[in-house]
């Protein structure tokens, strides 16, 4: 059997480009179709605030069920959210952020993540401290309820690779109306098990940096184009939901670590910058 090695090893968070033989891409196809269709009036809201949609599924993720989506998970609720969001936007940030600054976010990790995944969540909220934002990152014991519940838990999933790309991390949504980050993200452990792309604490902590830019309100700095991943989408009408963050550039940045596909796994001076400006 001939196994192609994935072409973009990199891609530390988001998704990742892989080759497959036909009896893996059988197998997740199978697999695709188990998880449920969406639908086309769903389809249509996400297009229109700019995801890509060919290979979103509904599905089950952190106890709730909706639509994942590039790295992203909707509730049916949060994607109503979404259309009702301010449509002369253009690029980076959500509508809604967190508010009450300066703010500490407290954050947890699955244990099922090893230490591989702990070590990650002190690297990943030392590169966020270290920034001198006025939200700040600590962490506290995973699987607490009622007022010790994490602002941010970071979960373990289980998702095959499909089409030629696996999902290596995904975010429970963008920031709330009433101003608290989305409630977490997972990380996809299958990513651990294929040695090619398995990832280590610098490259792990990178997925993560990203996952919680998603959780305080970053979009992916190609959205609209979906570069990084060798899409070349049409921009297309007005955006929703993306307002450009002053500073930074326009037009594709291949070393941000918002990109929808790898590799950056450290901010650069534009995730920076952006960064600064709402924090
Ligand atoms: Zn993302």
């Amino acid at each position: 059997m001939k196994t192609k090695k994935f072409t973009l090893l990199i891609a530390v968070f988001a998704i990742v480009f892989a080759t497959f033989t036909a009896c893996q891409t059988d197998q997740t196809d199978e697999l695709l179709q188990e998880e449920g269709k969406v639908s086309p009036e769903i389809l249509a809201k996400l297009d229109a605030a700019y995801f890509d949609t060919s290979r979103a599924f509904i599905t089950n993720f952190m106890g709730e069920e909706g639509v994942a989506v590039e790295d992203m998970f909707f509730t049916y609720e949060q994607i109503d959210e979404l259309q009702s969001i301010d449509p002369a936007a253009k690029h980076y940030r959500t509508t809604n952020l967190v508010s009450g600054l300066p703010r500490v976010i407290t954050i947890s990790v699955d244990p099922d993540l090893g230490t591989l995944g702990s070590n990650a969540l002190d690297a990943t909220i030392n590169m966020y401290n270290n920034l001198n934002l006025r939200i700040s990152f600590t962490r506290v014991n995973f699987g607490q309820r009622g007022p010790n519940k994490a602002d941010i838990e970071v979960t373990e999933f289980y998702e095959l690779e499909s089409g030629g790309f696996i999902t290596l991390g995904r975010a429970a949504g963008f920031p709330t109306r009433k101003g608290d980050p989305a409630k977490g993200f997972g990380i996809n452990s299958r990513w651990f098990e294929i040695s090619s792309i398995a990832p280590n604490v610098s490259e792990l902590a990178g997925t993560m940096a990203h996952e919680i830019g998603h959780c305080i309100g970053l979009r992916h700095t190609d959205y609209q184009t979906r570069q990084s991943c060798g899409q070349n989408i049409n921009e297309g009408s007005a955006g929703v939901g993306a307002i450009y963050i002053p500073g930074t550039p326009t037009g594709s940045d291949s070393t941000s670590i918002m990109q929808s596909c790898g590799p950056a796994i450290n901010f650069n001076n534009n995730d920076k910058t952006a960064l600064e400006v709402l924090y």
